[in-house]
């Protein structure tokens, strides 16, 4: 199963701190980072007075099933020292399914595609580098990028090799 999974965070350092997450996903086992994208700065969406995300976005190759994924990325975020939970609100990491080709699913805990995916640029740029042709819900990630409102705010501050650095 592919899996898109969207990466943030706005506290500490927050280039290290998406390595070691792509780093720590590509360890668990039945788990492969096949795409990473560029890496972007945007302004903090929802609450904004905060400091500015790094974002990107990464496609997953796995044996694991949706909820197990969600589990794996959970205790990554908590491994990586992430603390407050306040919606919205600053975090050293934040690491969401975005899309799973295929599944469409709504339960307490998963909602997939991202509730939040077509709306927001910040995920819709670094997805576009990996995913551009991908249809979400009817339309291309593309053209929900071109139509996202916030698409200007989004800077590219690294290339796709930004992981290795
Ligand atoms: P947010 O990312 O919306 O700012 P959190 O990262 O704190 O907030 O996640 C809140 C809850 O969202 C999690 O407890 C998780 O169960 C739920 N959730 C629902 N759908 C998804 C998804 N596609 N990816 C990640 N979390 C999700
Ligand atoms: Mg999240």
């Amino acid at each position: 199963m592919k899996c898109f999974v969207g990466l943030g965070a706005n506290l500490g350092d927050r280039a290290r701190t998406l390595r070691l997450a792509l780093r720590q996903l590509a360890a668990a086992p039945g788990v492969t980072v096949a795409q990473v994208s560029a890496l972007y700065e945007t302004p903090p969406w929802g609450k904004t007075d905060q400091p500015p995300f790094l974002n990107a976005a990464a496609c997953l190759l796995t044996d694991l099933a949706p909820h197990q994924l969600l589990r794996l990325c959970q205790g990554v975020e908590q491994g990586l020292g992430r603390q407050r939970q306040e919606h919205w609100g600053p975090r050293t990491i934040d690491l969401d399914l975005l899309h799973i080709p295929g599944v469409t699913l709504r339960d307490e805990t998963l909602t997939l595609p991202h509730p939040y995916l077509t709306r927001r640029a910040f995920v819709l740029a670094p997805l576009a580098d990996i995913a551009a042709g991908e249809i979400i819900s009817d339309r291309t990630v593309a053209e929900w990028l071109a139509a996202a409102e916030d698409r200007e705010t989004i800077v590219k501050v690294a290339g796709k090799d930004w992981p290795e650095e």
